[in-house]
């Protein structure tokens, strides 16, 4: 945020020292003058009831009036000394909203109309698959408990033969309305139906299958196929195998997270494989064929003479097919690490004392230096004694 946000006291214009009425009334003033209802297409406006509502979210709060009064902004910024950002949405504004508007809007904010088709929530599950399996894709299936409509009562929860009835307490409406009388008069206030949770409908006589859930649920067996190149953490989406929708709404989605497994020998890194292969000194040195793993099976690759350890060689198109075209793939990128010899016969250690000869007798560097070198040896053995 580049602009400087103003102290929530000066927005209010209210004292430091001013009490929780003093503030509700500032805010309520501020508030009607910046609806954006009021405003329309105001941005200015807009950008001042929001301003207002947020000053007003901490002032009123008494906790969080104290860590600003301690903190200033930093309190709700989630830096160092603050307490974690401000949920904005999560400040209760629904009394002083219903309290100042109300009687303009009949009813303040409305609730999600209950009697619509209404899409079903998704469900959420994941299924484990192999490093392959995510580069090649593959078909799984899997096993969850999904509910489906009551057979019996279709859905309504109410025992065949009966119907549910109209709420009692709210006439079928779902939503109750409650008048409060006050500073701006008469205030009407819309609360979701306790007794029917919105619905407007009691069941008297529940269905014995279901217990008036109007759901049965089982276990069932869903095919999912998951593409070439998906990454361990994605998801797939499979439509409508949620939980069911009510009032005729369409089910909501199945979402499988993809949890895939280590490999002994490569990694991933987006589309791009990698893993290291030893190569001989012998190879290294004089180059020569070796076998290196991929994803597609063995390859035949030619090192060059005088390859370095952690050279690194690129395998194009060996690497994970993208989601969009499984035809465009990444690389492998392979890592030849040379290996010294560790276990020789007496043969084969002769022969590289041989080599070494040849090639500028490193093993007898130290005793062929001058007198100088040798006493610099003597020393260090000293040192470290
Ligand atoms: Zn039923
Ligand atoms: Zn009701």
């Amino acid at each position: 945020m580049a602009e400087q946000k103003r102290d929530y006291y000066e927005v209010l214009g209210v004292e430091k020292n001013a009490d929780e009425a003093a503030i509700k009334k500032a805010y309520r003033v501020l508030a009607k003058k910046y609806h954006p209802d009021m405003n329309p297409g105001d941005a200015e406006a807009e950008k001042k009831f929001k301003e207002a509502s947020e000053a007003y979210a901490v002032l009123s709060d008494p906790e969080k009036r104290r860590q600003y009064d301690q903190y200033g902004h930093a309190a709700f910024d989630g830096g160092a000394g603050g307490f974690g950002g401000f949920d904005f949405n999560s400040a209760d504004f629904s009394d002083i909203f219903g309290d100042i508007f109300g009687d303009f809007f009949g009813g303040g904010r409305r609730s999600r109309g209950n009697s619509g088709p209404m899409k079903g929530a998704n469900i959420r599950t994941s299924v484990r698959i192999t490093f392959e399996e995510a580069v090649f894709g593959v078909d799984k299936e899997l096993e969850l408990t999904l509910k489906d409509e009551c057979t019996s009562c279709h859905g309504t929860g109410a025992k065949p033969g009966t119907n549910p009835e109209t709420c009692p307490k709210c006439g079928g409406k779902g939503q109750i309305v409650f008048s409060q009388q006050s500073f701006f008069g008469t205030v009407r206030n819309v609360q979701t139906c306790p007794e029917c949770n919105g619905t407007g409908k009691v069941i008297k006589d529940k269905c014995a299958d279901c217990h008036g859930s109007g759901y049965i649920a089982s276990r069932k067996k869903i095919q999912v196929s998951i593409p070439a190149g998906i990454d361990n953490g994605q998801s797939v989406r499979i439509r409508e195998k949620g939980e069911p929708g009510s009032n005729g709404g369409p089910r909501g989605d199945l979402l499988v997270e993809v949890i895939v497994g280590r490999h002994p020998i490569f990694q991933r890194q987006d589309y791009n494989i990698y893993s290291t292969v030893s190569v001989s000194f012998a190879v290294a040195a004089l180059g020569g064929e070796i076998v290196i793993d991929t994803v597609d099976g063995k390859v035949i690759y030619d090192v060059k003479a005088g390859t370095q350890t952690d050279t690194k060689v690129r395998l194009k198109g060996k690497g994970v097919p993208t989601l969009r075209n499984k035809d465009v793939r990444g690389d492998h990128y392979v890592t030849l690490v040379v290996q010294v010899p560790d276990k020789l016969s007496h043969e084969a250690k002769e022969l590289l004392k041989k080599f070494d000869a040849e090639t500028g007798d490193t093993l007898n560097a130290a005793k062929n230096m001058g007198s100088d070198a040798g006493e610099t040896k003597e020393r260090k053995k000293k040192f470290w004694k």
